[in-house]
């Protein structure tokens, strides 16, 4: 337990009276009067304790800062993504779906500008609303993963054909890999490939102070996993890559996937009948 006070983006963990070396958790009735020094992970500052101003020394963590919106699209119950760090005016838009006026309406209640807009793959409930965005904000560019850049301008590949409603997506401005690192709205967001559900999927994973989020699409759901019975899916596939490039992350990484609610890597190790300990995973 500890009193978190935010001072210039940071939790105050535990404080140790300059002098005497013991750290404390800060009792409640403690008030940051003056910070002089601020380094990656200490600060010095002046606070008062029970009236009396004491210099102090203090381990702090970074505020979590980072907002994400979920706005659903029928008739698929896809998840759009609406990505933006507390006080800034851009943001990143994340598989903007069948309903973008949805999406449009949120933006302008935030007063924010989409800075870029991110595809985990090419399938028609994914990227449905990118023209929408490319024509509000044109220079936000469009980015999918490089295996499925090809979808977006085939309706058969997109799977928007088969579903009876063929469209296109504007031609994305750059393709993403394995490892990369693509920043917008000042933030990172490291791409890990996951094939099985569409061959080119990628995921996006963000650090956001000690939270770890991804961006995780279609292929692991709470209690379920994305399908693998399209032409470029494989179950086989999409176990390895949930194996190796999410449930190594940390436990409390919480996944927000294309459709329905957040999930856990914690979670879905424990209980995912498709992937986790009930299915055989010993990881
Ligand atoms: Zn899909």
């Amino acid at each position: 337990m500890f009193f978190a006070t935010k001072a210039k983006g940071c939790l105050i963990a535990s404080y140790r009276v300059v002098g005497l070396g013991k750290m404390n958790t800060f009792p409640t009735n403690v008030k940051v009067l003056q910070i002089t020094r601020i380094s990656a992970n200490r600060l010095s500052c002046a606070v008062t304790v029970s009236d009396f101003v004491r210099k102090v020394e203090c381990d702090v963590r970074r505020m979590a800062e980072i907002n994400f919106v979920r706005i659903v699209s029928m008739p698929f119950d896809e998840n759009t993504y609406v990505v933006y760090k507390e006080g800034l005016t851009s943001c990143v838009v994340v598989d903007p779906g069948l309903e973008p006026g949805k999406i449009v309406e949120v933006l302008k209640e935030r007063k924010l500008e989409v800075a870029a807009i991110l595809n985990t793959h090419g399938h028609s409930d994914h990227i449905a609303g990118n023209a929408t965005m490319k024509e509000l904000w044109p220079d936000a560019p469009l980015i999918i993963g490089w295996e499925d850049a090809e979808k977006l301008t085939d309706p058969d590949k997109n799977l928007s054909a088969p579903f009876g409603l063929p469209f296109v997506s504007p031609k994305e401005d750059a393709t993403v890999r394995e490892g990369d690192s693509y920043n917008a709205a000042e933030i990172d967001f490291e791409v890990r490939e996951t094939p099985g559900h569409s061959k080119g999927h990628v995921v996006f994973i963000v650090k956001d102070g000690e939270r770890t989020i991804v961006l995780g699409g279609d292929v692991l759901f709470k209690g379920s996993i994305g399908r693998t019975d399209f032409p470029d899916g494989s179950f086989a596939d999409l176990k390895t890559a949930i194996e190796e490039k999410l449930f190594t992350l940390p436990g409390d990484s919480i996944i927000l996937p294309g459709h329905g609610p957040a999930t856990s890597v914690e979670e879905e190790i424990a209980g995912n009948p498709f992937v986790g300990r009930p299915a055989g995973y010993r990881g």
